[in-house]
């Protein structure tokens, strides 16, 4: 079998002892194949480091919140300079005012932001604000769908019990008749329409929106006088910089965001419409770290950086030269592949490929290399992703399907 560097090896060892399982969570190395380090020391751009050592070129971007490239000068700069002066204080500080006029100003739909750490915490915090608001209890979700790590959404059932659960009603993704069974469900009691930017689940094809779908969830919240609430935690920023359904012309109710906006410090927001607003100051929300303003800092520059480099754009053209390559590579070699998601967020699964075997191999391979890509889960692009990288990732896709292929 596969093993990882003698520094990787010995901080398993270490951590086995005193981590339950050695890691825990959507990190854990052993969802990955064998050989995939659990540790890292650096990145820098698109390049991270194993605790060995080993250097690769990173189309994980840490799950999503790398978007500029890691350790980016402008971020680090602006994340220190805030830093020096303080970060967790009494309260906020002029940048909590400064990054939510940035964000209402940014998202259509948005009259005010609130800020918190974690993706899973903006994802609670629009379902607590859409039930407040309307007095209602039942929030619709996509069966299969990630919106955190919590009782009334983990994926896995473990601890949680059927009570937390109790106003769940699942529908399919862009399958309009599924969606209006489940709010014909919710009656009187509708709350919310929960949706992902596009469907990312895991292991399984990704899916853009379907523009009447988005169009139908939208009515129906407002019909049925819901919240209409977007998760652009994993997407945000990544397909545009004024929410993912802005351009299917569907503006959400209230948005959950994190991952990406503050290039890989750690903040989360959500922006929400007026008439959500007097529901958004009855909610207690808070938390000890939620006003940092070094993670504040870091979002503002985030921003600026994406905005005069046109991040979206570059990410989905590096995106699209790295999956046209694949298309290239697998028809050369007669290996069937499926590519699914926006170009920036690719997908690659292969055919026939139930128990993601060849698809693990396939990641090895690249991986041997010293390409870090992602078997089963959506990857992600950085708009540090230069051409000349993509094509190094291609000569080493290129030698991965050699080895799928029976050739190598
Ligand atoms: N929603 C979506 C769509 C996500 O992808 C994630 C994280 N993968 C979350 C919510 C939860 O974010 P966090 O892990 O920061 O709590």
């Amino acid at each position: 079998m596969a093993s990882t560097g003698a520094s990787d090896q010995s901080l398993r060892e270490r951590a086995s002892r005193v981590i339950p399982g050695g890691m825990y969570g959507h990190m854990r190395a052993a969802g990955l194949p064998a050989g995939y380090p659990q540790f890292f020391t650096r990145g820098e751009g698109c390049t991270i480091w194993d605790a060995d050592g080993r250097k690769y070129l990173d189309f994980m971007c840490s799950w999503g919140p790398i978007i500029l490239g890691h350790h980016h000068a402008a971020v680090d700069e602006a994340a220190r300079r805030q830093l020096e002066k303080g970060d967790c204080l009494n309260g906020p500080t002029d940048k909590l005012v400064e990054l939510a006029e940035r964000l209402v100003g940014l998202m259509p739909h948005a009259d005010w932001a609130m800020f918190s750490k974690n993706g899973t915490d903006a994802t609670t915090t629009c379902v607590t604000l859409a039930r407040g608001a309307t007095g209602k209890r039942k929030i619709l979700l996509a069966s299969g769908a990630y919106h955190g790590a919590v009782p009334w959404c983990s994926p896995y059932p473990f601890g949680v019990t059927a009570e937390d659960r109790a106003h769940a009603i699942y529908f399919k993704y862009n399958d309009v008749a599924s969606l209006e069974a489940a709010a014909a469900q919710a009656g009187n009691d509708l709350a919310g329409i929960l949706v992902s930017a596009f469907r990312h689940d895991y292991g399984l094809d990704q899916e853009l929106p379907d523009p009447a779908f988005a169009a139908r969830a939208r009515a129906l919240a407002t019909e049925k006088d819901a919240a209409l609430i977007l998760d652009d935690v994993r997407a945000g920023f990544r397909l545009s910089l004024h929410g993912s359904w802005n351009d299917l012309g569907v503006q959400p109710d209230l948005s959950a965001w994190s991952k990406a906006i503050a290039n890989g410090y750690a903040l989360a927001a959500v922006t929400g419409n007026d008439r959500f607003r007097k529901a958004a100051l009855q909610l207690y929300a808070t938390g000890s770290f939620w006003c940092g303003a070094a993670s504040m800092a870091a979002a503002l520059a985030t921003i600026d950086v994406l905005q005069a480099e046109d991040g979206p754009a570059r990410m989905r053209a590096v995106g699209q030269r790295f999956r046209d390559g694949v298309a290239a590579q697998a028809a050369k070699y007669g290996v069937g592949v499926r590519q699914s998601g926006p170009p920036q967020m690719p997908t690659i699964l292969f055919e026939g490929d139930t128990d993601h075997a060849t698809g693990s191999r396939f990641a090895f391979e690249a991986l041997k290399r010293g390409v870090y890509l992602h078997p089963k889960h959506n990857m992600f692009l950085s708009s540090a992703h230069r051409e000349a990288d993509i094509d190094f990732a291609l000569s080493v896709t290129d030698e991965a399907f050699a080895v799928i292929a029976g050739l190598r």
